[in-house]
């Protein structure tokens, strides 16, 4: 008899394994294709280290010669999709192979294989039958795939880092921080890019402010945005070449579908409630079976890695008799865009809906050595906070390296702390995470540099 039994070896499922391992709960991972899951394999990681090719490539165009450095003829400098590719995958490797080694060190066993829930307390992979105390289904989420699609036309997010070229006229559908990171990554190969959504918004749950200024900064980057038009690829939509959307003909050679997605629903011989094909949970994600809890995109509160490690880790805890509080607020959103963009805890829209008196502190990149030492001052941090009490309610930054910082952000969240501790930390010069301390000062009073 198993302690727990995990299936699904994503960054859900393989954090809350390494967790039980650690403590001395006898533990099974179930996994039907990759340790690792989409994070690690299709996305995360490849799109991650595909995104840095690209900046650098960008880099080297724009900016070498006016960085002082001589000799690079930018007419023949190109950028080779296989080679990335490559690197990427060395990557992935690398980190599979240690999620693998961790997972082993910590005693959890790893069994391959589709499982299916048989009961409360048993899952079937194969023949074989996994009786087991508690269950963590962990199994993630899939893009629904477009009605009609043409063949080769259309692509999911998980094969896009395997084609072994990229054609020059890109759709991407969607709206959310990924399908706005893909449409800078292609653009930033110099493709003509589109990205088209049923929405009348990019950015999902993001703070009007830091949606507008990336509407902006995809307008500048040239990447058009169509709204409020489904993709349809059915027969006369698409023709050498060109695809009809919205009453616009777009050149398009490749979509990428990146739009709306689904849960992994498993095999189940009992019955575990479900909303628009995720499973229901409760504040601790037990779904509506007791003893089988469900974490990671596959519960549909967020499609964030780091949002299904923190609930893993989470059910672990409760399973073990420690007892936390999962505050969603308390969790970072962030997005590989150019600049980066990150935000935690309230935004304005839901400050002024919960009725806060509050005030806003913004500070510019422009304004900040650090920045315009690395060429890229193009951003800011904006801080909410309650103008009673000084309590931080929200944190939104737009800067090269955001989704790093934001972690302070989520400290300072975490403990509670008001604008006043942020204006006391002193932040070490010249760093780009001054603007804290500024945006802290400028709560409190007035920001130094501004
Ligand atoms: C291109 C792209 C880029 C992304 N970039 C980021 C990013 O930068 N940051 C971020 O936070 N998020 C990012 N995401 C989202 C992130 O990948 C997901 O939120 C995350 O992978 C979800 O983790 P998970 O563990 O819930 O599921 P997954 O990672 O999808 O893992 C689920 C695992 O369960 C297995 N499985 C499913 N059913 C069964 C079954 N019946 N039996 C056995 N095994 C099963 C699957 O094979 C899979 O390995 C990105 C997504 C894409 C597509």
């Amino acid at each position: 008899m198993y302690d727990l039994v995990i299936i699904g070896s994503g960054p859900a499922g393989y954090v809350a394994a390494i967790r039980a391992g650690q403590m001395g709960m006898k533990t099974a991972i179930v996994e039907r294709e990759k340790i690792g899951g989409m994070c690690l394999n299709w996305g995360c990681i490849p799109s991650k280290s595909m995104i840095e090719s690209v900046k650098l490539y960008q880099r080297i165009l724009k900016d070498s010669a006016r960085f002082g450095i001589d000799g690079i003829e930018t007419g023949r400098v190109s950028f080779n999709w296989d080679n990335a590719i490559k690197r990427a995958d060395t990557i992935v490797k690398r980190l599979t192979g240690g999620v693998e080694f961790l997972l082993k060190k910590n005693g959890v066993e790893i069994i391959k294989g589709e499982a299916r829930i048989a009961s409360a307390n048993s899952v079937l992979v194969e023949n074989r039958l996994l009786e087991t105390k508690n269950i963590i289904i962990a199994t993630g989420s899939t893009s629904v795939p477009l009605e009609k699609s043409i063949e080769d036309l259309v692509i999911e997010p998980k094969e896009l880092f395997k084609q072994r070229s990229i054609p020059d006229n890109i759709v991407v559908t969607g709206n959310t921080p990924v399908a706005i990171e893909l449409a800078q990554l292609f653009r930033m190969m110099e493709k003509s890019v589109t990205l088209v959504t049923a929405a009348d918004h990019i950015m999902p749950k993001a703070d009007d402010y830091i949606r507008k200024y990336m509407e902006g900064r995809l307008k500048k980057d040239k990447i058009e945005i169509v709204y409020n038009t489904p993709v349809d690829t059915s027969a006369g939509m698409w023709k050498d070449g060109i695809l009809e959307v919205g009453g616009k003909s777009i050149k398009c050679d490749l979509i990428i579908n990146s739009s709306s997605r689904k849960g992994n629903l498993i095999g189940s011989d009992i019955k575990i409630d479900v909303s628009d094909g995720f499973y229901i949970v409760d504040q601790d994600c037990e779904t509506s079976v007791k003893g089988i809890y469900a974490v990671g995109d596959v519960n549909g509160i967020s499609q964030f890695a780091h949002i299904g490690s923190a609930q893993g880790l989470h059910v672990v805890n409760l399973l073990k008799g420690i007892r936390q509080k999962l505050d969603i607020h308390k969790l970072p959103m962030n997005m590989y865009s150019v600049p980066e963009a990150a935000q935690i805890g309230l935004t304005e829209q839901e400050a002024q809906n919960e009725g806060y008196d509050y005030k806003i502190s913004e500070f510019p990149l422009s304004a900040n050595g650090k920045a315009m030492s690395e060429g890229q001052s193009d951003g800011f941090l904006r801080l909410i906070s309650d103008k009673k009490l000084g309590e931080v309610l929200g944190v939104q930054i737009v800067a090269p390296n955001a989704t790093d910082m934001i972690n302070e952000a989520a400290a300072y969240m975490q403990l509670e702390s008001t604008v006043y501790d942020i204006a006391q930390t002193v932040h070490t010069h010249p760093t780009v995470s001054e603007i804290f301390m500024e945006a802290g000062f400028e709560a409190v009073d007035k920001a130094i540099h501004k």
